[in-house]
């Protein structure tokens, strides 16, 4: 370590502690030191979809707001670094079978409209002027949401969807972008600026009268007044040598990527996100097999899966999701993933694009990997102080912490400098937990935004 001391010490550098050393150094705090027992972004801030939404529940609109900010900022880093990360905007493409969506679709795009995403479209005739967006970029596109509920309209710029699907939900503020190049990109701008990168594990933090006065880093010991928490799946473990215990846990989440040599997915394709619960088609032959083996997988999931294509150019690759067991976990390092992944996947996508059923019968080689969504319990992040002197948390960003860490960065950083907070900041504290009113809120607590 060349320096014993540092004016800001970062526990995690995954996207939510490089975004903080780098909005700490773009609100004139430069000696930082970041620092993390494994490479850069590569335990949880690697795994990600890597896609991006200004669409979220309530209550109220502080998701929305803090979204909105986060891909504000993102679009400034797009631009000025010569978009190196591929920010598209080509949108998050909701779809359903099911008649009963349609009212549900037009009421959720007016309530997006209402929490601040943008206006609600709906396209209920084959003359519509709806459009699609274009494969690459971000400028110049409608915000918002487009309701699309003519079938020949389904049909003619989504003609690889289920035949029998009724209704689409088309956000647009929404696309993805490479999280390894964003990261990198945020911790060269942060390291130019004088930001520290350190090797090593925090293995205490010394908090003698109450305040935080060091942090031991390989056994040596560097002096700082403040240290943020940006541990990922490891929050509450770092929290717990603050002595304080975070309302957090953690879900497994994989997915699967392979190479689509049946071309199943079209490489302009949004992405796609069947609503409806399903059941997968499996043979009478699989299902007396299944039903020995693996009797959870007869069962109706409640949600479709999701997937997109990666890479641009002749990229043949598709990244496939469905989560389909919930519970929390102790995060675990190497993690194992269901031997039946790949196959439920790609035959789950298989109800929404039926192209994908062509593998059915020989499974593509793929590769299946993942993390832990670090969550509270209404899945809304952390971003301030602890109630330790010089303690701050930047973390529980769930499955959006890529879209997220920008915001969530810049927030600790204006709690660490004292900046004027944006209106949406308590709604990221911990002290939120403190206010009873909330407390009875979490408790009718509806959707939480998951995908
Ligand atoms: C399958 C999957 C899909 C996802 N899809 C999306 C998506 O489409 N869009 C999106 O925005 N987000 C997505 N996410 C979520 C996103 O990846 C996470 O929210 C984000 O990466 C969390 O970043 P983090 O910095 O908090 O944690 P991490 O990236 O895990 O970083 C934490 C770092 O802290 C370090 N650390 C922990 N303890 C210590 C210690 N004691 N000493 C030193 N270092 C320590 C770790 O080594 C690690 O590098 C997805 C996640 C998964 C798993």
């Amino acid at each position: 370590m060349t320096s014993r001391t540092a004016e800001v010490v970062i526990c995690g550098a995954g996207i939510a502690g490089i975004a903080t050393a780098y909005h700490l150094t773009r609100q004139g705090v430069s000696d930082v030191v970041l620092v993390d027992e494994r490479p850069p972004l590569s335990l949880t801030s690697d795994k990600s979809t890597e896609c991006y939404r200004n669409l979220w529940p309530g209550p109220g609109d502080a998701m929305v707001a803090a979204m909105n900010r986060s891909i504000d900022l993102l679009e400034e880093l797009a631009r000025e670094s010569g978009n190196v990360f591929r920010m598209n905007r080509r949108g998050y493409l909701f779809a359903s079978a099911d008649p009963a969506r349609v009212g549900r679709f037009i009421a959720d795009a007016h309530e997006a409209a209402a929490l601040g995403s943008g206006a609600a479209r709906i396209h209920a005739s084959a003359a519509s002027d709806y459009r699609r967006a274009p494969d690459d970029g971000f400028e110049g596109q409608p915000d918002g949401v487009d309701v699309i509920t003519d079938p020949a309209l389904i049909r003619r710029h989504f003609p690889y969807l289920a035949d029998d699907t009724v209704a689409l939900f088309h956000g647009r503020r929404c696309g993805w972008l490479s999280g390894q190049q964003l990261g990198m990109y945020m911790l060269e701008r942060a390291r130019d600026k004088g930001v520290r990168l350190v090797h090593g594990a925090v293995e205490k933090i010394d908090t003698t009268g109450g305040r935080v006065r060091g942090v031991t880093v390989g056994g040596a010991t560097l002096a700082t007044p403040r240290v943020v928490n940006a541990a990922g799946p490891f929050l509450a473990r770092v929290g717990r040598m603050l002595g304080v215990e975070l309302p957090v846990f953690c879900e497994a989440h994989a997915k699967v990527a392979f190479a689509d040599t049946l071309g199943a997915m079209p490489r302009e394709a949004p992405l796609l996100i069947w609503t409806d619960p399903v059941r997968v088609a499996w043979t009478d032959e699989e299902r007396e097999a299944l039903a020995a083996s693996r009797p959870d997988l007869l069962e109706e999931i409640p949600m479709g899966a999701h997937g997109r294509p990666e890479g641009s150019g002749d990229s043949p690759i598709v990244l496939l999701l469905w989560t389909y067991h919930l519970d929390p976990v102790e995060p675990v390092f190497p993690m194992t993933f269901d031997p039946a992944y790949t196959e439920l996947a790609i035959r789950g996508m298989a109800r929404m694009v039926p192209a994908f059923a062509r593998y059915a019968d020989r499974l593509p080689r793929a590769v299946v990997d993942g993390g832990y969504y670090t969550k509270t319990r209404e899945n809304r992040f952390l971003a301030g102080p602890l109630p330790v002197e010089g303690a701050y948390v930047c973390g529980a960003l769930g499955g959006y912490g890529l879209m997220a860490g920008n915001v969530a960065g810049e927030l600790v950083a204006a709690h660490v400098t004292g900046r004027p907070l944006p209106p949406y900041a308590p709604a990221f504290t911990l002290a939120r937990y403190d206010d009873p009113a909330y407390r009875a809120l979490l408790e009718r607590w509806g959707d939480s935004g998951q995908l």
